[in-house]
This record gives C-alpha cells, structure tokens and sequence, in this order.
C-alpha cells in the first residue's frame, strides 16, 4: 500500500524539509516500538516541528479518512506506537522545548517531545525534579508517559504520571485545540486530564505538558537487603508497608535479573542472594535515619541475609543505576526477551512468584523478575529465541498466563506499560463486555472517525467473542465504525 499522489503532496506542503519519509529503508526504524517482536510499516511518517503543523495534519487525516499512530521516542513495550499499514507515523520528537519554568509555581510547561529525565535536569539549579521516573527516563518522551500513564520506581510515594501534571494542550481527532486541567490545583466538571492520561493516543494528540515540580529532598538513602529465597523478600515488602512506612522506592530483583545488572553495570549486588529489595527513604536527615533503622528492623524480622546502606549520592545512584539498566542487563541474557507488566495486591506477592516459577519449568523459558515490588507491579521478563521456531508464540502464550494469573489474584493486566496492541486479547479477561461499551462510547465521543491509533488497547466485543472470553448480542457492536481496523 502507499500513499496517494495527493496525500503525498498535502503533507509535503505542511511540512518543513526533511520532515516526511516514505522510503523503505527510512521507515524501518519506525516499524515497532520497544515491543519489537510486533512490527509493521506505516505508508509514512510525518516528523513536524511546531504545534501549528500538528494541527495542519490532524486536519487533513479527519478530512481524509487516513488513520494515524502518535509516536514519541518509541520506547513503549506494548505495541502502542505499532504502525498501521494503512495510516501514517505521526512523531512528536521534534517538538522538544521546554517552554517555560515556573519557580514560583512549582511547574514547568513543556513540549511533548521532551525526555521525561531533561526537565528534571533542567530544573535541578533551582533544587527541583520531576518524580515520575520511568526506567527508561534518558530517553522516553513526557508526551509518551501522560499517553501511558508511566510509573517508576518513585511512584510509590510520589504518585504516577496523571498525580504530577497540571494541564495538558491537546489536539482532538477533528483537529481542534483543547486545554485540558487548569493552573488551578482543581477544575470543575469532568476531569478530562485523567481521562485522557493513560489513553494510549486514542483520543487526541498531547502538544503541551504543564508537570508539577517537587522541592528535592533534602536527604536521600537507600538501604540493599540480600534474602535467601523469594518468598522472604515478598513477605518484607509488605512487612514494610503495613508498618505505615511509604519508601520513595521499594524495588525487588530475583537472582537472574541480579546477577545480570550486577555484570553490566558493577552495582555492588550480592550475587549469592536469591533476591534483593532496594529500599529508598527520603526526606529530612532525621526523618530518614528514623525510617533507615525500622526498616532495618523489619528485613531482619523477615531474614535479610545481607544489607548495605548507601553513604553518599554516588553509591545511592550507584545502588540504583543495576535496578534502572535491568532489562538491558537481562536482554544480554538471551537472544530475545519479553518483557510483561501486570499488577498485583501485595500481600499475593509470594503466592504469585512461586506459580510464576512453576509456569517457567512448564513452558520450559527462563524467567527473570524485576519488580516495583512497594506498588505490587510485575514485570517477569521471559527469555527466548526468536529463531527457534516456536519460542516466540510459546512465550506469548506464558506472559497471557501470567497477566491472567495477575487478574486471578484480584490484580490487572498493567501497571504501567499499557495495553497497545500486545495485551488487547487480555483486555477481554479482564473487563466485563459492559465495561468495553462504555469505553468504545468514550472513544467515539472523541473520535467517532475511530481514526487515532485504531486497533489499540480497547478489543472489540467481536474479538473478546472469538476468543470466548465473552458473549455478543445479536451479533451487534455498539460502534462497528471502530471494526475497520
Ligand atoms: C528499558 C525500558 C524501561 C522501561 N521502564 C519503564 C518504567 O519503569 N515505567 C514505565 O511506566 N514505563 C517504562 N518503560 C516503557 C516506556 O518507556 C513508557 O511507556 C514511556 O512512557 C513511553 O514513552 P515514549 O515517548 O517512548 O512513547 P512511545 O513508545 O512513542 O508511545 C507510547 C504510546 O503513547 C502514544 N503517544 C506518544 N506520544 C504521544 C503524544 N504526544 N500524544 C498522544 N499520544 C502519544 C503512542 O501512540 C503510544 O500509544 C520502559 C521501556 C523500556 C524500553
């Protein structure tokens, strides 16, 4: 398929130089996001500059019919920057300027385009940062994170994405303008900021961000705690919480995901250790040393085997730098890992990490855990080989077990990741089909075109049909525009 000559051209004249491609060759880096085992060629990829180019191609998309993916650094690991044959790549990274800081205010007003970890640089000469911290920080863009909703490991005390932005500009499907929150810390009638955090660009493309900042803090340490099995370290986690005591970050790594952080970047991980917690306290020196010592007393209540505490901002970043480069560090493991993402209730942590080794010796695929283990968010990372015929459907197949066994144990198929087009088939296990019509109803509401990133994250009620997780009336769909794709 490609584009016609009159599209071509449309686009051509909205956009500045060097702005479209439509070669081959060139489109190939465009042709998945960070779940690479889904790919697919758009018929382009449009790169504007400005808010008012934006505008420009929306228009001409709604005019003419052409769906379109919004795409910002394509870090994503759910498929939902995945091109669409038939529509086009519509990136945001070029729109990269962090427009305005707010000292006073607390707040910095940035382009979507921006990486997550350039405002909190940004801002650090005024003692400030931005909390949200996706692994993927250096490089994922704010548009990407308000568009999934991101975590991190500071989420736990300071909240996701949706808990630290203000406001957003956002360009609807019919190419009109919309602000969305308000300067105010709280605005009257629906609120349509957080109904459109975590949208995956289904509803309208995000053009301006208003973060909150933080005052950062003045003290910071981060204790290591070794643990002879899973199960003990699980049970830690929620020893730790039901103490009351919210850590900035309270991270796990099993074995496997330890020893390959510890190769890559020399963290300082016991190696013999069967797990590991990374608990951070933050706060004032006295308010951090009081947390340091119960949960010193809490690890070794739950037998800790080993603990090391960071004495300066060097080891504190030093002891997190192995839990941030996790998956890299494991993706040098094996030819191909699969990265999942799905929530539990913490107090099912143990249960789940022992049915999660169980299901690893049955599909026969190593597993290697990293968890926000304070939020109760999984991400098992199966290894395989793509070569070998058969591993990659195999290991489909035990992450869908896995997600299911998360909605079994009271939890969700994400935590942070999304749905994209790698877990459309799960939304169906996990929502009822009258939850599915409401959120086919919000989508057409925005878009009755059904033109922005179709396919993505909302399953029609045929296809949660065929599979058997659920039953159509009449054959009948609420919006059977929204089957084109
Ligand atoms: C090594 C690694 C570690 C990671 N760690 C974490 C983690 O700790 N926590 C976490 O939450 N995620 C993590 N991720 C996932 C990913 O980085 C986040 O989902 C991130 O927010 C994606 O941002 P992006 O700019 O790359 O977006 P993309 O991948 O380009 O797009 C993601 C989604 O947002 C939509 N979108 C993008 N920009 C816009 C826009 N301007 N307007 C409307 N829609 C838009 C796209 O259509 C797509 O559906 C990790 C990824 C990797 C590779």
């Amino acid at each position: 398929m490609s584009l016609s000559q009159e599209l071509r051209n449309a686009l051509l004249n909205i956009l500045p130089e060097g702005s479209f491609i439509d070669s081959p060759e060139l489109l190939r880096p465009y042709e998945c996001d960070g779940l690479t085992a889904k790919r697919g060629m758009p018929l382009a990829v449009v790169l504007p500059t400005d808010e008012a180019q934006v505008l420009a191609i929306v228009r001409l998309c709604h005019e003419q019919d052409l769906p379109l993916v919004p795409r910002g650094a394509g870090t994503g690991l759910s498929g939902g920057a995945q091109p669409l044959s038939q529509g086009i790549v519509l990136s945001l990274a070029r729109l990269k300027t962090i427009l305005d800081i707010d000292v006073e205010n607390l707040t910095a007003r940035v382009q979507p385009g921006v990486r997550n970890l350039a405002i909190s640089e940004a801002v650090r000469k005024h003692g400030l940062y931005y909390a949200p911290d996706p692994s993927s920080q250096i490089a994922c863009s704010i548009g990407g994170n308000v568009a999934e909703n991101s975590g991190g490991v500071h989420c736990l005390k300071y909240g996701l994405t949706v808990h630290n932005i203000q406001k957003l500009r956002i360009i609807t499907p019919q190419a009109e303008l919309l602000t969305l929150g308000s300067d105010a810390l709280d605005s009257p009638g629906y609120d349509l900021m957080a109904l459109f955090t975590g949208s995956e660009g289904l509803l309208g493309i995000i053009t301006e961000v208003t973060v909150k900042l933080l005052p950062t803090p003045p003290s910071a340490r981060v204790v290591l705690a070794g643990f002879d099995n899973v199960e003990q370290a699980g049970e830690a986690v929620a020893a730790i919480i039901s103490a009351g005591i919210i850590p900035a970050g309270l991270e796990m790594m099993d074995n496997r995901s330890l020893r390959a952080a510890e190769d890559f970047v020399h963290a300082g991980y016991p190696l013999d250790a069967a797990a590991i917690l990374l608990c951070e306290l933050d706060g004032t020196p006295a308010e951090v040393e009081e947390g340091i010592e119960q949960v010193l007393a809490l690890l070794q209540q739950h037998g800790c085997s080993s603990h090391r505490l960071s004495n300066s901002e060097a080891e504190r970043q030093q002891l997190w730098a192995g839990r941030k480069a996790a998956f890299p560090a494991v993706g040098r493991l094996s030819p191909d890992y699969y990265c999942m993402d799905g929530t539990i209730p913490r107090h099912q942590l143990s249960l789940v990490l022992s049915r999660l080794e169980q299901m690893s010796a049955s599909y026969g695929l190593a597993v290697a855990n990293v968890f926000h283990a304070g939020d109760g968010n999984l991400h098992p990372l199966i290894l395989y080989d793509a070569n070998k015929p058969g591993e990659l459907v195999k290991a489909e197949k035990f992450g869908g077990d896995i997600l299911s066994l998360c909605v079994e144990v009271g939890g969700s198929i994400t935590g942070e990741h999304g749905v994209g087009s790698e877990k459309i088939d799960q939304m169906c296990v996990q929502f009822q089909a009258l939850e599915l019509t409401q959120f086919h109803a919000i989508k057409a509401a925005f878009d009755p075109k059904g033109l922005f990133n179709p396919g993505k994250a909302i399953p029609t009620l045929h296809r949660c049909a065929e599979l058997g997780a659920m039953h159509v009336h009449n054959g009948e769909l609420p919006f059977p525009n929204l089957e084109r794709f």
